[in-house]
């Protein structure tokens, strides 16, 4: 075993949300000592990009790094390349596969989500491909390139940024959705059909309310996609976009509370005071007992920024509005704020355009937008500053959201 090296912040996972926190600690004037442990062979890289910019033919070359070379060294951040195998919460220290240790004075769990796996005969075959680190991408631009079917297995953001990408080669693509519409979790069915009708227009077939049930190989390598409604289809390749599972583990093995996530109060500490989580990794239980997870980029930095003020005694809990983005083809899709099933919606809509207030109890709680992103940069600032903007207002076609022209309004619930 390695010998062990203290660190006054020893952050696991060098994703988005591990490597934000380093650099706000330095940013704050934090002197002692900070490891970054970067469980992956390259660089700490941008995510977003890899169902983006990465899948395309030109970004063979492409630099998808987070931070310049000498950002870590330059800052006095020890960044070391192992991943981390075991927590001892008594001697406050890990241990990495190789046997490598490290004790803390904080310690902060980065360690983000791995693709969830699709629990059917065949998942395993050759050609069925996942997508969430730097290798995943590489590996799906070139089985891209290669390939003639192409299933997409859930309609989700990433799935459905992939179809987007595989459709711009002309090639047969079919997403295959468990629900009635797209990106049901999050969006309304406004936002659910403009994307349905772009996806279309591209020639990407579109089942809904299906299963897959099975995925047939032929000699060893992906084959077919057999569904529940009884359908066969042909398939050289298949992407699986069926969501996220949260690295947990190395915490519930420790004996921290987990759901679905590494618990953390508000603070987003564990229920050991040393031990910190943030990112795809932390479930956050509000006052009221509820559970959120929220997978995005804003929520990864935002945190991670917040800890480290809480490492330099900040003691005010974390709130931040949340806000995310999908780009698929010609559609830039952005969400600001979390709508619920139940929210009254006011929608408007020009040309391609389109976005949809969502309003609890006369309160705007969320905006969707499609290609608007004007409006986005606005309503986050109003939901930021907490400004009320009721239905009436909002359904006023005259109101100039945007000081842009008035739009068509539509006012009606969500379902
Ligand atoms: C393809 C794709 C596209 C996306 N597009 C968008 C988008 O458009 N907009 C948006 O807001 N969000 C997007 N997201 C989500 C966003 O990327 C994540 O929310 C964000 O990366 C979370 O950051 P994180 O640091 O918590 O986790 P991650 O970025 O997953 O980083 C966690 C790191 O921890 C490492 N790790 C795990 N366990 C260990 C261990 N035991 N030891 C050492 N290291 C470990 C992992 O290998 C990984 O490098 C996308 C995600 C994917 C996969």
């Amino acid at each position: 075993m390695g010998a062990a090296g203290q660190s006054g912040v020893l952050i696991v996972g060098g994703g988005h949300a591990g490597v934000q926190i380093a650099a706000s600690l330095r940013e704050a004037g934090y002197a002692d000592r900070i490891t970054l442990v970067n469980g992956e062979p390259h660089r700490p890289y941008d995510r977003p990009s890899l169902s983006k910019e990465a899948l395309d033919d030109a970004s063979a070359a492409q630099d998808f790094s987070l931070r310049g070379e000498d950002f870590f060294a330059s800052r006095g951040i020890d960044m070391v390349q192992a991943r981390v195998a075991r927590l001892d919460r008594d001697s406050k220290s890990v241990v990495a596969q190789d046997g490598r240790e490290w004790r803390y004075e904080h310690l902060v769990l980065a360690t983000g989500g791995r693709p969830r796996r699709l629990p059917v005969p065949g998942a395993e075959l050759a050609g069925v491909a996942e997508l969430r680190s730097l290798d995943d991408a590489r590996a799906l631009r070139v089985a891209l390139e290669a390939a003639t079917n192409i299933v997409i297995i859930g309609g989700g953001f990433i799935g459905l940024e992939v179809a987007a990408a595989a459709a711009a080669r002309q090639r047969h693509v079919t997403v295959i959705e468990g629900s009635d519409r797209l990106m049901k979790r999050v969006v309304t069915p406004h936002v659910s059909e403009i994307v349905a009708d772009y996806h279309r227009s591209c020639g990407v077939e579109l089942h809904f309310d299906d299963r897959v049930t099975e995925i047939r190989g032929r000699g060893g390598v992906v084959g077919a996609v057999l569904t529940a409604e009884g359908e066969e289809l042909a398939a050289d390749l298949v992407v699986l976009g069926v969501g996220m599972v949260a690295n947990d583990e190395l915490a519930a093995a420790a004996g921290l509370p987990t759901d679905h996530g590494i618990l953390v109060d508000q603070q987003m500490r564990t229920r050991d005071r040393a031990i910190f989580a943030i990112g795809d990794c932390a479930a956050v239980e509000d006052e009221s007992g509820r559970v959120h997870r929220l997978e995005s980029i804003q929520s990864a930095t935002d945190q991670a920024r917040h800890v480290a003020t809480t490492i330099l005694g900040n003691t005010d809990p974390y709130s931040a509005t949340p806000w995310f983005w999908s780009n698929q083809g010609a559609l830039k899709v952005q969400i600001v704020g979390v709508g619920n099933p139940g929210d009254r919606t006011v929608v408007r809509r020009e040309g391609n355009r389109l976005s949809v207030f969502c309003l609890r109890h006369g309160r705007l709680v969320a905006i969707e937008s499609v290609n608007d992103p004007g409006t986005h940069m606005v309503g986050r600032r109003i939901l930021e500053r907490g400004e009320v903007l009721d239905e009436h207002t909002l359904a006023d076609g005259d109101y100039d959201l945007r000081q842009v022209a008035k739009r068509a309004v539509r006012v009606g619930g969500r379902s």
